[in-house]
């Protein structure tokens, strides 16, 4: 029988045969920990209250939802919405879950909060919980990263974390990953890792999933009240599978939902090592203490992958994704570099909002789909976060 998509993971961590807690046991006991601690804030009244004051008051939570009339009425098709979590404070969705992982550091006593960053932005999300809170951070970051994504770095260092470069292999996000993961490994008691997405052993892929799912629950409720109906469509960018988690969990149980989760096929999903297409183009494997799908080699090691958006270059994917493929209730498509960076400059210069590499993604699906679509047709898009890091490379990229 197959598990209800709302009701997962089972109490073993799993989504169907994907997720689960393949760590060695002295790891598991941390996990469970961390589970058990997560079990009994998600249940009291006054850790629910902290995070609904903070996610209003910090955050700017609700997020609105925007009608893209000019993008829309320019590919003359579809309606297209965006969700705004460029909004947020910090500039992208990661600052919900990390304000909920910061408050479960604290519940838990612990004395360090360490996690890795791709685009640097769960690295500033969490230097910015963590500089809320009062506990200290750190770090692991790309070489790579670092120089693409300098004003992240900045403001890093400036909210007074710990950042730690990783020069090894590609010195990209799974390097970071590896990195952050020996230094949490040296003392799970004390420390908790922070992962930066629905991905890793259990709880992560729900805990990370359930504080996120504030954007859908948002998001629906103001999509009915504003048109009386639900969108046809609800599209997301796909790297760890956050912000699309989040989106996504509402509408699970709405069957004329359409939910669509993009990945980034780079420059092509023929070239291997050139996209992180995983959900297309991988199949099911293990990584990083879970199963999902994963892009390997043909010797079984990760892949490397790339994406122009660095905090979608990741070789796996959440294993609540990797099962909601396999039941076809969300249907994964790519997004190409070139594409994304048409999605970035067409949604700046006709609606003057500058989205972030990421989420273009998402958006230059939409505006592949649209003009396939009627004019009474409803696309929402998750803009899981604004463009400003993303601005200086662009503008060098393209020349302008
Ligand atoms: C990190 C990031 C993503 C990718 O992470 P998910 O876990 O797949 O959501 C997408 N958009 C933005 C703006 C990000 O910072």
């Amino acid at each position: 029988m197959t598990q209800n998509p709302a009701a997962m993971p089972d109490a073993s961590g799993f989504f169907g045969p994907y997720g689960g807690q393949l760590v060695p046991p002295h790891l598991k006991q941390a996990m469970d920990d961390i589970a058990a601690a997560y079990a009994e804030i998600a249940k009291r009244q006054d850790f629910q209250d902290e995070l609904a004051q903070l996610f209003a008051d910090y955050v700017g939570r609700p997020s609105p939802i925007f009608h893209a009339r000019r993008l829309s009425a320019q590919l003359g098709g579809a309606q297209i919405h965006l969700k705004r979590e460029d909004l947020n404070h910090t500039g992208a969705h990661k600052i919900n879950h990390c304000l909920g992982e910061a408050l479960l550091a604290r519940f838990m006593g612990k004395k360090k909060v360490i996690a890795e960053t791709g685009a640097g932005q769960h690295g500033v999300a969490l230097a910015t919980a963590c500089a809320l809170v009062g506990i200290p951070c750190e770090i692991h970051m790309g070489q790579v990263d670092i120089e693409k994504e300098h004003p992240n770095v900045t403001k890093m260092r400036i909210l007074g974390c710990k950042l730690v470069p990783v020069t090894r292999g590609a010195a990209t996000l799974k390097e970071a990953v590896d990195s952050a993961f020996e230094e949490y490994l040296t003392n799970p008691t004390d420390y908790i890792y922070a992962i930066g997405s629905v991905v890793g052993p259990h709880p992560f892929p729900m805990m990370v999933r359930d504080f996120q799912s504030i954007i859908g629950r948002e998001a629906r409720e103001q999509f009915q009240a504003k048109y009386g109906r639900l969108p046809d469509h609800v599209a997301a960018c796909v790297g760890g599978g956050s912000n699309a988690m989040g989106m996504f969990t509402a509408f699970l149980g709405d069957e004329s939902v359409r939910l669509v989760g993009v990945e980034p096929s780079g420059e092509g999903t023929d070239r291997p090592g050139r996209h992180a297409a995983t959900l297309t183009m991988g199949k099911p494997g293990e990584i990083h203490g879970m199963k999902c799908y994963v892009l390997e080699n043909a010797d079984g090691t990760p892949a490397a992958v790339h994406s122009i958006a660095s905090g979608l270059d990741y070789p796996g994917v959440g294993p609540q994704h990797s099962y909601l493929k396999d039941l076809g209730r969300v249907q994964y498509e790519i997004a190409s570099d070139k594409e994304c960076l048409d999605a970035f400059m067409t949604l700046s210069r006709v609606e003057g909002i500058i989205p972030a590499l990421e989420s273009a993604h998402a958006v230059a699906w939409a505006m592949r789909v649209a003009p396939t679509l009627p004019g009474d047709r409803h696309i929402l898009v998750n803009l899981s976060g604004r463009g400003d890091k993303d601005a200086d490379y662009v503008a060098k990229v393209l020349g302008i």
